[in-house]
């Protein structure tokens, strides 16, 4: 793997020279730097949703009711870059999907274009992909890309088939999603040895928290620089999945921070364990996540530093909560005018808390709505 010390622009796809690194110190996803910088919470982070056409259909995919066969017109770029001119604290753009790099002319018209203005920006940028398509797709994008941000929760080919293949609808035979599978892979080996950031996400579920060394381990073999790990909570297109307890995803964690490579950056996100909590293991639990080598928890963004815009209505979204309508639209609003309103609101205000010691800015509302109805952050304070 190209571990975290290997040097930058060794490799087509390394970032620019003097450019600071991503690293367990530098994230600037993370919302506690806007916090910490400005003082209150800031928008710094849009994220784009710029297909929802997908080539898989994952059973955990949190926008799977979305995904379509076809699709309307995006919105025009210039309306776009008007509004991302127009975001004063502007550091980093997300692209998202569907599967971005599923339509040669969305990888043309919308992913090129905006990693370009990104990079003549100094924005960093990452793109979620399932890299599951021809690798000339990388290729282009690579050079402008920042992170390349994929899901891994498999063991083997089979997992991948289970997984992904759930909802298809229809047949798809497992020789074909083998190849796939291997295509994944191999391509994830070949951004991460041309020096792309890749960044492997896995998701501690019913399927995964027995066997997350082992994904662990094979992240590692692709030479991802970063494995990051979030709980699943069922959306609504993966309702039906069963839930794990709190106590296995304490479980998978602490099974992580046991057997993972030290110098491999490891990032939790959306844990259910505060420093503010009641239970003494929880909170050593944290305090060890705080304490290890190239361990980060990253606050969750949404809701926080981001907002989305949905590429083809132009709504913003500011969270993926569901009962959170879109707060604005980019055809008549500024995304700092529709942050503000959103800042103000008493849905956020109920989780608004931070204490610095944990570096710490209270639950996603998922998290809170999940395990905490009825607990006011506000008026917790971390016990490190
Ligand atoms: S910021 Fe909120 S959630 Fe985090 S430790 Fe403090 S009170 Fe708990």
């Amino acid at each position: 793997m190209h571990a975290l010390t290997q040097p930058a622009a060794t490799a087509p796809y390394a970032p620019p020279t003097g450019w600071t690194r991503l690293s367990p110190t530098y994230d600037p996803w993370d919302p506690i730097r806007s916090l910490q910088r400005y003082g209150r919470h800031e928008l710094t982070s849009v994220e784009l949703t710029v297909t929802h056409l997908c080539n898989m259909r994952c059973e955990h995919c949190a926008v799977g009711d979305s995904l379509t066969m076809r699709e309307a017109p995006h919105i025009p770029l210039d309306l776009l870059f008007k509004r991302l001119d127009e975001v004063q604290r502007l550091e980093t753009i997300s692209m998202t999907g569907g599967e971005p790099t599923f339509s040669m002319d969305t990888v043309r018209n919308i992913l090129l274009p905006v990693l370009k203005y990104a990079r003549e920006r100094g924005i960093r940028t990452q793109l979620n992909s399932n890299v599951t398509m021809d690798f000339e797709r990388y290729e282009l994008i690579a050079p402008f890309l920042d992170v390349m941000h994929i899901s891994f929760n498999y063991t083997q080919a089979e997992d991948f088939h289970q997984i992904g293949f759930a909802r298809t609808g229809r047949n798809v035979r497992p020789e074909t999603t083998s190849k796939m599978y291997e295509r994944m892979v191999d391509n994830a080996r070949k951004l991460s040895q041309g020096g792309l950031f890749v960044s492997a996400e896995s998701m501690i579920n019913y399927r995964t928290h027995r066997s997350i060394a082992e994904i662990h381990r094979l992240i590692e073999e692709m030479g991802c620089v970063r494995h990051e790990v979030h709980p699943m909570y069922p959306s609504s297109f993966a309702s039906g999945l069963p839930a794990i307890t709190r106590g296995e995803m304490f479980e998978a964690v602490e099974t992580l921070l046991d057997v993972r490579n030290p110098e491999m950056w490891m990032l939790f996100g959306t844990l259910p364990f505060f420093a503010c909590s009641e239970d003494e293991e929880e909170r050593r639990l944290v305090r060890r996540l705080r304490e290890s080598k190239n361990v980060t928890v990253r606050n969750d963004p949404d809701g926080r530093n981001r907002v989305n815009v949905n590429m083809f209505s132009g709504d913003v979204y500011v969270t993926d909560f569901a009962s959170v309508p879109p707060f604005g639209n980019v055809r008549g609003e500024k995304l700092d005018d529709v942050f503000a309103k959103w800042r103000d609101h008493p849905m956020q205000q109920a989780v608004n808390c931070h204490c610095e010691t944990a570096s710490c800015c209270g639950p996603n509302l998922l998290v809170a709505d999940m395990y905490y109805r009825g607990t006011d952050f506000t008026v917790r304070k971390a016990g490190l």
